[in-house]
Order: structure tokens, then sequence, then C-alpha cells
């Protein structure tokens, strides 16, 4: 299976895997914000979806894990508590913010900045 693209798995909006956090009119942000399960070593990645605000834990391979929307406050007891929360909405703003030093994000923050609260 080629891994080409990636799923939102609450609206299923599809995006193509290349460059999916540099092309403007991507509605899918993925990073590695270094979660890890209790009872395992794989690396935990996540994304969110711009098009219905829900965010998916997913392995590196696309194996799509838990999907919660922006303001979930539920508890994934099988993760480590690395950061206090198990909603990683907050921190991936914050790598957003982190690694946009030369703008090349500055499309996504607007895309944050859109989230109503
Ligand atoms: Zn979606």
């Amino acid at each position: 299976m080629i891994l080409d693209k990636i799923t939102c798995q609450n609206c299923k909006h599809e995006e193509k895997l290349e460059k999916v956090n540099y092309r403007k009119d991507s509605k899918i942000f993925l990073a590695n914000l270094y979660l890890r399960q209790k009872n395992s070593e794989q690396e935990i990645y996540t994304f969110i979806c711009f098009s219905c605000n829900h965010l998916t834990n997913c392995t590196p391979g696309l194996e799509y894990l838990e999907t919660y929307k922006y303001d979930c406050t539920d508890n994934f007891v099988n993760y480590f508590d690395i950061y206090g929360y198990k909603n990683q909405f907050e921190n991936l703003k914050k790598h957003v913010d982190n690694y946009n030093s030369t703008g090349q994000f500055d499309h996504v923050v607007e895309k944050f900045k859109d989230i109503k609260k």
C-alpha cells in the first residue's frame, strides 16, 4: 500500500501527503508532538483537519488512532501524560508558531485563528 494520502477520520477530508504542511490550500497539518502510548514504543503523530477542526493521532505508517474535536476534554489513559493534557490542540498551535520563523506556516497560523473559541 502506498501512503500518498492522509484522511481526516471525522469528516473524511483527504489530502495528498506530499507537502501537506506547506501547501496553502491544504486543510491538514501533521506534526510529531512526541506523544507516547504506555504500552508501545511507537511514535505517535498528531494532525488537525481545518475542515472540521478535529485532531487525529496516528502512527507514522498512518494507522489512525484517536480522533477528537479541538475543544475535547477527554483523557486518553493509554498515553503518557507528558504535557498534562491529552488534547493536543494548544500544543499543535505552539508547534506551528515555533517552526514558523521564516513565515512558511503563516497560512496555518491563519487557519488556527479562524477557529472560534
Ligand atoms: Zn475533518
